[in-house]
């Protein structure tokens, strides 16, 4: 997705050889013009998929995801990271190891709000190692609901998460593949393949 590339290129900071910071308009402050670009190219690609609902986590899936079912005409449900003091009991949890954190913390949603007949369209920011997609699947799973796929903004390629989920025959569409991220640069799959 070009935009998207052009406003990496532009605005990303390359952290290190493993991390892109993307705070000016993904993670901290947000793009609407972007992300409702974003929202529609996912609609675009899942439109035939009979999706009944979008899962992500907070917070940052929440914008790109928020988007995506706005234009699908569908709802939007968030893992929350923390328990709420009004969502106590009727959850579906799973345990999750953030890349950017180096820590493990539980993720649920509430039981009202995914069930056997939906068809889930899971989306987040950033696929990494796969861990956050793993701990959503996981959720999706025991609601005994069906994956239709997993759309990701950003799918750092050189590490494990693409590679793994596609593994377990689950289509995963990334609107922007970074090949490495070498010399504070980064390299899209593209230009590498060229
Ligand atoms: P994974 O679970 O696939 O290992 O990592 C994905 C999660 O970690 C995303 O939800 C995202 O919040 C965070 N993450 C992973 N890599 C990066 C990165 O390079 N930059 C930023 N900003 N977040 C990342």
């Amino acid at each position: 997705m070009d935009l998207l590339k052009q406003k990496i290129n532009n605005d990303g900071v390359v952290l290190s050889n493993s991390v892109l910071k993307v705070d000016s308009f993904l993670n901290h402050q947000i793009d609407p013009v972007l992300m409702k670009a974003i929202g529609e190219e996912f609609a675009e690609r899942f439109r035939l998929d009979k999706v009944t609902k979008i899962l992500t986590i907070e917070s940052s899936g929440i914008s790109p995801a928020l988007m995506a079912a706005l234009t699908l005409g569908i709802n939007v449900v968030f893992a929350r990271k923390r328990k709420s003091l009004t969502l106590v009991k009727d959850l579906y949890s799973a345990k999750v190891h953030s890349f950017t954190k180096n820590e493990t913390s539980e993720i649920s949603v509430s039981k009202n709000f995914i069930n056997e007949n939906d068809r889930i369209l899971i989306i987040d920011d950033f696929l990494a190692n796969g861990q956050a997609a793993l701990g959503l699947l996981n959720i999706v799973e025991q609601a005994k609901a069906e994956v239709v796929g997993i759309g990701i903004v950003i799918e750092k390629s050189f590490q494990d998460g693409g590679e793994l989920l596609r593994n377990k025959g689950i289509r995963v569409e990334s609107l922007a593949q970074i090949a490495a991220l070498e010399d504070g640069e980064v390299k899209f799959k593209e230009e590498v393949l060229a």
